[in-house]
């Protein structure tokens, strides 16, 4: 399984970070395709950078309906129809199909250009795609949310989207090889609904994890990197990075 971080920012524009995506990939030589995980305004400039193909991106995930995680997919959906690929398989939350209803309605001339199939999805479900098992993890933000844990080739991966730390997606963490978390600001802010250092090893310590890769960082957090990363390396004993836009980890 190949994972490549497509955009570790936010909302607010930084020079080296576009908004929240990541592709996982089972394998190329398998003949699957990659999959999307969120896809933000600035992801399908990364997608073109990564080198993967746009049309060969039919099957997304959104972790919630926040603009900084789905900016991008109507641009997908156009530049692929472009490209002369119609199809679109869509998964995230409750209220994605009234979303893409909505978000179509507002372009029409778009209404005819894609084929989709939508999954709305909970916690606790499960579903296999381009040879990834995908299992939704509850998560707390300020919209239905979910995180992702993404099983392939013997090695997981679990995906936060926007959260709060909470307890099931710690649970989920127990012996995965890597976790990639939110870490939206550092411990000098106070916030609800997304995490910092510190809120995150709090629940976390003594969790078995293989590898610890933050993401969705703010401007904020620029200059506290180091000590962002301590505290979680102390609370977990894993190596622990910042991760940054176009990382490719190999697992
Ligand atoms: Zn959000
Ligand atoms: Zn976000």
């Amino acid at each position: 399984m190949k994972i490549i971080l497509l955009g570790t920012g936010v909302a607010i524009p930084q020079k080296d970070r576009v908004q929240s995506g990541l592709i996982v990939d089972a394998g190329s030589d398998k003949k699957y395709n990659p999959v999307l995980f969120d896809c933000g305004c600035g992801v399908l400039q990364r997608i073109y950078q990564s080198g993967y193909r746009h049309t060969n991106i039919t099957n997304v995930f959104l972790s919630h309906l926040h603009l900084d995680h789905c900016g991008d997919l109507l641009a997908l959906v156009k530049a692929n129809w472009l490209c002369d690929t119609t199809e679109l398989n869509l998964w995230g939350p409750v209220g994605t199909g009234q979303w893409l209803d909505d978000l179509l309605a507002a372009y029409p001339y778009m209404q005819d250009k894609v084929d989709t199939r939508i999954t709305e999805l909970d916690s606790g479900q499960v579903v296999e795609v381009e040879g990834l098992e995908v299992e939704c993890v509850h998560t707390v933000h300020a919209l239905p949310s979910l995180g992702f844990k993404v099983t392939s080739g013997g090695k997981t991966m679990l995906y936060s989207g926007d959260t709060e730390p909470v307890d099931d997606i710690v649970k989920a963490s127990v012996g995965v090889d890597l976790l990639i978390h939110e870490c939206s600001f550092p411990d000098t802010f106070e916030v609800t609904n997304h995490t910092t250092p510190g809120t995150l090893a709090d629940k976390i310590e003594g969790t078995p994890i293989g590898h610890i890769v933050l993401t969705h960082l703010y401007p904020q957090t620029r200059g506290f990197e180091a000590g962002m990363v301590k505290v979680l390396a102390e609370a977990c004993g894993c190596p622990v990075e910042i991760g940054y836009d176009l990382q490719i980890i190999d697992m």
